[in-house]
């Protein structure tokens, strides 16, 4: 296991979650632009689910125009700093880099990214002036990636937008799920205050809709109305013993560390249980946190995992150890309902599906099991909505336009996806934003 010892301090959880994409000085952005081949019709570009314009912010930033550089980004992505940390560039844009094809390191397309939006932010440069109110007013649920991308938008063009969050804090996963060492939330949050400046919109913290009147009520007073609402918390897996104490949702993990940091306090041995992204952090973070044993449990091989493959060798970097083909049967605890461990059964694939093997149960010692097995969908205050259909996994159905079935509201993020990126969420929330406005202008409604 990788030498990480439990932080006391914010300092030493700093330490232990240095930046894996640190900010760039101007030199190392200056060097690392002019590498850059200005390639017509750029992959990286195609590569890019908010297409923003990559030869042209690259070449800004080599001739000293970094505010210039900034504007392009932001002119495609609202969320263009957050995005050059945690976006998977890996195989996104700088997985489409012609420098792939001759063995050579791609452009560090990211890191100059957030080199430039940085200084936008952290200088408070106003790109932004959105128009007079034109007199409609939307509603946006949920303050995430989608939601504030489709606030961005509306208020350009002169709505009047009210965002509602159950949170404390805007921005939803980037802040409270997302790897510190992907990014911390002081630039996050520094990225939110700069967008909430520019563009206006209302932010109502704390705020959570999920009753009948409060639905009414938005029905009433706005004339659209954006779901941005994600997911919630993670789902059972409905075997003996996962509502001990020590068993925690992956989710609900990483969000008590990005708010508590080194007070958070993991044990010797952790038990990750799942194949994805979300598993692969919070494998990462225990192993970070000083634990001696992170185990990632999954119950495909490790060909099947869905989660990336440089996010399963960033964890075993730190020293988590995957163990394929297994099965949890239960949560075992010890006589004073402590987790001792989880009683396993290995599996095989035949034609797709996972068979147990018979007579295969063993058991692995642990202090804690972190559920990463996926998380429920937000179907009461679908329900409450009213005609709002929705696929059998239960994400939201939704057209071209992002639009629902009901036509007063749209949606966008992982409530539709199911689960993705926070650039797709992005990219979705001002498609859904121009579909609202494509929508309120049609027939002058
Ligand atoms: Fe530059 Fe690579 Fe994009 Fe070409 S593909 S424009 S070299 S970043």
């Amino acid at each position: 296991m990788a030498e990480y010892k439990s932080p006391l301090t914010e300092s030493e959880f700093e330490e232990n979650f240095s930046q894996i994409k640190p900010l760039m000085n101007s030199t190392e952005a200056y060097y690392e632009s002019s590498r850059c081949l200005f390639c017509y019709d750029a992959p990286c570009v195609n590569a890019c689910p908010t297409g923003i314009d990559i030869p042209l912010f690259i070449r800004q930033i080599n001739s000293e125009n970094i505010f210039g550089a900034a504007k392009t980004i932001f002119d495609s992505n609202y969320f263009g700093h957050a995005c050059g940390k945690v976006c998977p560039t890996e195989v996104l844009c700088e997985g489409a880099c012609v420098y792939n094809h001759s063995d050579v390191k791609p452009i560090e397309i990211g890191r100059l990214q957030s080199f430039a939006t940085h200084k936008a932010i952290i200088e408070e440069k106003i790109f932004y002036h959105p128009l007079p109110s034109n007199g409609k007013k939307v509603a946006v649920i949920g303050a995430g990636p989608a939601g504030i991308s489709c606030a961005c938008e509306l208020r350009l063009n002169g709505f009047e937008v009210d965002v509602f969050d159950s949170k404390a804090m805007p921005s939803g996963l980037t802040v409270h799920g997302v790897a510190p060492y992907k990014i911390m939330n002081e630039d996050v949050l520094d990225e939110m205050s700069y967008l909430e400046k520019q563009f206006g919109y209302r932010l109502f913290h704390n705020t959570t809709i999920s009753a009948k009147e409060d639905i009414d009520q938005l029905h009433r007073n706005y004339d659209a109305i954006f779901l941005g609402i994600g997911l919630g918390h993670t789902s059972d897996l409905n075997i003996p013993g996962e509502n001990l104490g020590n068993v925690f949702g992956a989710v609900e993990f990483i969000e008590e560390l990005k708010i508590h940091h080194h007070f958070v306090k993991v044990p010797k041995k952790v038990i990750v249980l799942g194949g994805g992204n979300t598993a692969m952090d919070a494998a990462s973070e225990c192993a970070r946190m000083g634990a001696e044993s992170v185990i990632l449990a999954y119950r495909r091989s490790k060909e099947e995992m869905p989660a990336f493959d440089f996010e399963y060798e960033l964890a075993k970097s730190v020293g988590v150890k995957g163990m394929f083909n297994v099965s949890p049967l239960e949560v075992v605890s010890s006589q004073l309902s402590v987790v001792s461990g989880i009683k396993f059964i290995r599996t095989q694939t035949i034609n797709g599906k996972i068979e147990n093997i018979p007579g295969s149960e063993f058991f692995e010692e642990c202090d804690w099991v972190i559920k990463a097995t996926g998380q429920s969908k937000q179907t009461s205050l679908l329900n409450l909505i009213g005609g709002i259909q929705t696929n059998s996994n239960g994400t939201i159905v939704v057209n071209e336009y992002q639009q629902t079935t009901n036509k007063k509201y749209f949606a966008a993020g992982d409530a539709v996806s199911g689960g993705q990126e926070v650039v797709n969420a992005v990219a979705d929330g001002k498609k859904a934003a121009k579909g609202i406005i494509e929508y309120l202008q049609r027939d002058g409604r």
